[in-house]
């Protein structure tokens, strides 16, 4: 199955610089920025500058150096946050998930007692 990515979603138009973002790291390979519409204290979104829509689409066609340099951004980025009390980090994919925007991300949530997975 092809995945197909829409090269004008909001976080593709946020990579090129066209929609300005609040960045709290920023890789070769990844940027971690604030989310608009924060649900935490902390609510950040990392997101890969590769082209893929979502983990699944990212697992199966970004290179060895893109996931490693993902996941390497996604450790600097929690050290950064200084979450001492924890975090909670969420990938949603596809219909059932609500994924508003088809560009992979994680959302990091923490600075409060997150209370149960699901409300
Ligand atoms: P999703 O539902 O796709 O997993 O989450 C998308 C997230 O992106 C939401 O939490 C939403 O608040 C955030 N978001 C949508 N548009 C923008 C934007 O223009 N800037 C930022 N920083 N976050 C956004």
């Amino acid at each position: 199955m092809t995945t197909t990515y829409d090269p004008n979603n909001i976080f593709a138009r946020i990579l090129r610089g066209e929609i300005p973002n609040n960045t709290v790291l920023e890789t070769d390979h990844a940027l971690a920025f604030r989310d608009i519409h924060p649900q935490a204290p902390t609510h950040v979104l990392l997101i890969p500058k590769g082209p893929y829509v979502d983990f699944g689409h990212f697992v199966a066609e970004a290179s060895a150096a893109e996931q490693a340099g993902f996941n390497a951004a996604l450790d600097a980025v929690l050290k950064a946050l200084e979450l001492p009390a924890g975090f909670r980090v969420i990938a949603n994919a596809g219909p059932d998930s609500n994924q508003e925007v088809p560009h992979f991300h994680l959302h990091i949530l923490g600075g409060r007692n997150l209370g149960p997975l699901l409300p």
